[in-house]
């Protein structure tokens, strides 16, 4: 670490949706620890801060403090879950002054500590100017996969491809890195540019800038392993940017540390998974934001309770009263609902044998890690993409029947995973290997050791 450590101040602009800011306090923890004389300031609004503490537990280093930004919603507003964008929209049309507003903070109570570089969540499009602004270094972190990632770059020539094949679903050959991809499989935002009646029109605009703004960071930084994706994907978003840095997958810690004691597990999970045989239980969740439709959980309700195999269900508290009549009652003994789990231990819990998920980037990597092949039912965002990897290329996973949830579907893709058969084999021994490729990658020869210390070094000198 240079000697010139001791003047850097990081400012960290967390996106405060979804999954996002945990990878990035993750990251931040990690460069804050390894390099104790830079200062970083974590910007969040209070309640995506308040959540983080609930959630991670972990401690923060000396040099990494946390600062609360406004969430742009106005005083006296009540949020409607009707609308669950608005929450959204208001906070990017707000987020600049209210990320200034943090940074002059940040600056204070450092004691006028310059900011020399700003690290943001790469969907905040306008740290780039931020940052040029201050003569600072600009860092993005890209949270979902880099395959997305691409997506967004290429999406003037996909949008044009796709007006004119009207919507038919073949590969995206021209595009380096997407040729497994079906038109179906990409953001819905990248099809129809942003005029989709289910996202929200500033973050699709701001998503659009990508391309055009990424080019100007310093390194943009991905939550992702190299290793694990193909080289004409790797070296295409090479070719784009000053640099590009593989950290790994910032949900996860290795060497994979053991489970926690079961009793320090205030959810409950843990000590409700003791109690089951090996390769037995299905694990349900659709992370933080995906929304199943109503009767889908319905007939997903249904095919579990036919099927008798012990469940833990991650269910938000508002999507509870879409379950059947009686449920809850009467599979009291079968499954545990929780509204929030600790998920990376629960897929490496020798008990659970199925994940279904929406294919989210880092809960695909959780299943991976704890060896659980996954049921998927893509719902937005890289969703579809990671569906695409998890069935068709790396064989270790199925999608559900006709892209939806129903009691029949289910019930047989319950059976080819969780039974004894040849399928659910070949899907295990897969995971497997691609499990070792994950922890070889992770290791001290892996890009991702390397590609660390360059980050470090450009953000302490
Ligand atoms: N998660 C969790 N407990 C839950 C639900 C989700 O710990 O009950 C975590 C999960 O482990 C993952 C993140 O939330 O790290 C979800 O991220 P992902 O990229 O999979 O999906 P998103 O929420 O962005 O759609």
């Amino acid at each position: 670490q240079s000697s010139s450590g001791k003047n850097q101040h990081v400012a960290v602009l967390a996106f405060p949706f979804g999954c996002h800011p945990w990878p990035l306090l993750n990251l931040t923890s990690r460069l804050a620890s390894t390099a104790p004389d830079v200062s970083f300031s974590f910007l969040n609004t209070a309640k995506s801060n308040r959540k983080l503490s609930a959630t991670s537990g972990a401690h923060l280093p000396h040099n990494l403090r946390s600062y609360d930004v406004a969430d742009g919603v106005p005083e006296g507003r009540v949020l409607t879950p009707e609308n669950p964008l608005e929450e959204l929209d208001l906070f990017l049309e707000a987020a600049p002054e209210s990320f200034r507003k943090g940074m002059d903070m940040a600056v204070a109570e450092t004691g006028q500590k310059k900011i020399t570089c700003i690290l943001n969540d790469a969907f905040l499009v306008f740290g780039c100017d931020m940052a040029a602004d201050m003569h600072a270094k600009w860092v993005p972190l890209y949270v979902p996969a880099p395959y997305d990632l691409s997506a967004y770059i290429y999406s003037a020539l996909i949008h044009e491809t796709y007006a004119k094949a009207c919507g038919g679903g073949e590969a995206h050959d021209a595009i380096p890195g997407l040729s497994v991809m079906r038109f179906g499989d990409l953001p819905q935002e990248i099809l129809d540019q942003g005029n989709h009646s289910n996202s929200s029109p500033i973050l699709a605009r701001e998503l659009h800038r990508i391309r055009e703004v990424l080019p100007r960071a310093n390194a943009v930084v991905m939550n992702s392993f190299q290793e694990l994706n193909s080289t004409i994907l790797t070296d295409d978003l090479k070719s784009k940017f000053q640099d590009i840095l593989y950290v790994g997958f910032l949900t996860l810690i290795f060497p994979t540390p053991p489970l926690p004691p079961s009793h320090s597990d205030a959810t409950g999970c843990l000590p409700w998974l003791d109690e089951q045989k090996p390769t037995s239980v299905a694990y349900i969740s659709f992370g933080t934001v995906a929304a199943v439709p109503p009767h889908e959980f319905a007939a997903l309700a249904e095919a579990l309770e036919a099927s008798c195999v012990p469940f833990l269900w991650s269910l938000r508290e508002n999507f509870k009263a879409f379950l059947p009549n009686g449920f809850l009652e009467r599979t009291r003994k079968q499954g545990k609902i929780v509204p929030w789990a600790p998920q990376a231990h629960v897929l490496s819990h020798k008990v659970v044998g199925v994940y279904v998920t929406h294919c989210g980037y880092n809960s695909v990597f959780e299943s991976i890690v704890g060896e659980v092949p996954m049921i998927c039912r893509p719902i937005l965002g890289d969703n579809m993409m990671n569906r695409r990897m998890v069935e068709d290329v790396w064989e270790i996973g199925v999608g559900v029947e006709g892209g939806v949830f129903t009691k029949k579907g289910m019930v047989k893709s319950l059976e080819l995973v969780l039974g004894h058969g040849q399928h659910g084999r070949r899907m295990r021994e897969k995971i497997r290997d691609l499990k070792e490729l994950v922890v070889k990658a992770a290791g001290p020869d892996g890009i991702a050791s390397k590609d660390f210390k360059t980050l470090l070094e450009l953000i302490s000198q």
